[in-house]
């Protein structure tokens, strides 16, 4: 058996761009300092509204195909090589935005069942012991279904792993501080005529802003930043970028953080102040 890594990162997400969107230079940076970084999609995001005109007859299966083919390349430009989909591709479906009757499609991840879903990321939590795992808040970030059930599953398996005696040491949401979402908005104002998008978002379509106080941990990734944007332009379906800046589907522009932040919700926190290491104070086999 190969010797594995001794800092081992779990991150579970809801379709194919979102861990680009949120955690892309926290994989790239991981990734790079040897550690071993896993990726666990939810759904291949089948019901994903598609930017490039050329890509606009994708719906459906072939949607899905085409985002894994997304995902395969992002994650080569984070450097990430253990990317999965939860019970393997095509499992769970995209269960559209909330509210619409996508969401009562029996092969959703909507109507999932939490713990049947949860048992295949404890097979994956067995695999790989993760000392720190990385999702959503329970809202999902936005209320996006989805978003919402990939954290409930997330949170499952943690509890499930921890009663089977594969514990994991940290949990963490992912968060945008308010007040960094604010600046940065306001820089947005000020060269919105100079960019292609027409329109600015608002701080409310940035998933997971919090009160500053809430942030237990800032990841650096500063050095990663143009694998990050590299890893969102290949999400072309999804995703258009302007470094340092992007926009979705409805073309709002946002800013493209390059410094990802963090929301400890289980485990000790590693530092006086904020973290600056999710493996902060977890002891690791050299
Ligand atoms: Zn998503």
């Amino acid at each position: 058996m190969t010797e594995r890594p001794s800092r081992r990162l779990l991150l579970v997400h809801a379709h194919p761009d979102d861990e680009s969107i949120n955690n892309g230079a926290t994989m790239a940076r991981y990734a790079a300092e040897g550690a071993h970084v896993t990726l666990v999609t939810c759904t291949l995001g089948e019901r994903g509204e598609v930017i490039p005109p050329e890509l606009a007859h994708l719906t459906g299966a072939g949607l899905g195909e085409h985002r894994l083919r997304e995902l395969t390349a992002a994650m080569r430009a984070v450097g990430v090589e253990d990317f999965r989909l939860l019970g393997g591709p095509g499992h769970y479906q995209d269960s559209g935005m909330m509210g619409l009757p996508d969401n009562d499609d029996p092969g959703c991840l909507w109507q999932a069942d939490v713990d049947e879903a949860a048992a295949h990321l404890v097979e994956v939590i067995r695999e790989v012991r993760p000392q720190v795992l990385v999702t959503y808040d329970p809202d999902g970030g936005y209320g996006h279904p989805d978003h919402i059930q990939a954290h409930r599953i997330a949170m499952r398996a943690a509890d499930l792993a921890a009663e089977a005696g594969l514990g994991i040491a940290k949990v963490y949401w992912n968060r945008v501080p308010r007040t960094i979402a604010e600046d940065a908005f306001a820089r947005l104002q000020e060269v919105l005529p100079g960019l292609t998008f027409p329109k600015s978002a608002v701080i409310d379509d940035v998933p997971g802003v919090v009160d500053d106080e809430r942030i237990t941990t800032e990841i650096d990734g500063t050095a990663y930043a143009a694998a990050k944007a590299a890893a969102m332009a290949a999400h072309a379906t999804q995703i258009e970028v302007a470094e340092p800046y992007f926009a979705l589907s409805n073309q709002l522009a946002q800013p493209l953080f390059s410094t990802e932040y963090y929301e400890l919700v289980r485990g000790q926190q590693g530092a006086q102040g904020r973290e600056t290491d999710l493996f902060a104070g977890i002891e690791v086999a050299s």
